[in-house]
């Protein structure tokens, strides 16, 4: 293509929430009282963007790369899933350009820990923090989320092929 080729992808990711888990959000611990069930850390602003990448880069998705009954994986942190992303793209000779994240959870408030978990995203990713945007969302007392018995997240990624 003569054109610069640029792919996009789209991911989300949901998990229970739970009494005594901690609570990480683009590897960020947000103190609260409860936490994502899951066998890594659970955190679902990692693996929406995860697997918005790997869906722009039509490399599968996140369960593919990161199987729940791989012992390797179990209690990691999430910041070594969008490591080893950001790898397998620029294997296939792939630039991010943007992300853009939506973090849906009830309690506690999410704004003052935006800035640092933009940050830790970008970092791991080899990206500028305006590289990233996270925002986030209450779920208005409906559904799951708005329940507060779950929390999501949604990411879309723009990426591009290096010339
Ligand atoms: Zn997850």
């Amino acid at each position: 293509m003569a054109f610069p080729h640029w792919r996009v992808g789209v991911g989300n990711d949901l998990h229970r929430l739970a009494p005594g888990r901690k609570l990480i959000l683009g590897g960020v611990h947000v103190p609260f009282d409860q936490g994502p069930v899951g066998h890594s850390d659970g955190d679902v602003l990692a693996h929406a963007i995860c697997d918005a990448l790997l869906g722009a880069a039509r490399l599968g998705d996140i369960g593919r790369h990161f199987p729940n009954t791989a012992p390797k994986w179990k209690n990691a942190s999430s910041l070594l899933f969008l490591r080893h992303v950001r790898e397998l793209l620029r294997d296939g000779s792939y630039q991010i350009v943007n992300l853009d994240a939506t973090v849906g959870l009830e309690r506690p408030k999410l704004a003052p820990y935006i800035e640092a978990m933009e940050k830790k995203v970008a970092n791991a990713l080899g990206l500028k923090r305006d590289q990233v945007s996270v925002k986030a969302k209450s779920g208005e007392g409906l559904d799951a989320v708005g329940r507060g018995e779950a929390i999501r997240a949604d990411a879309v990624a723009l990426i591009q092929s290096q010339p």
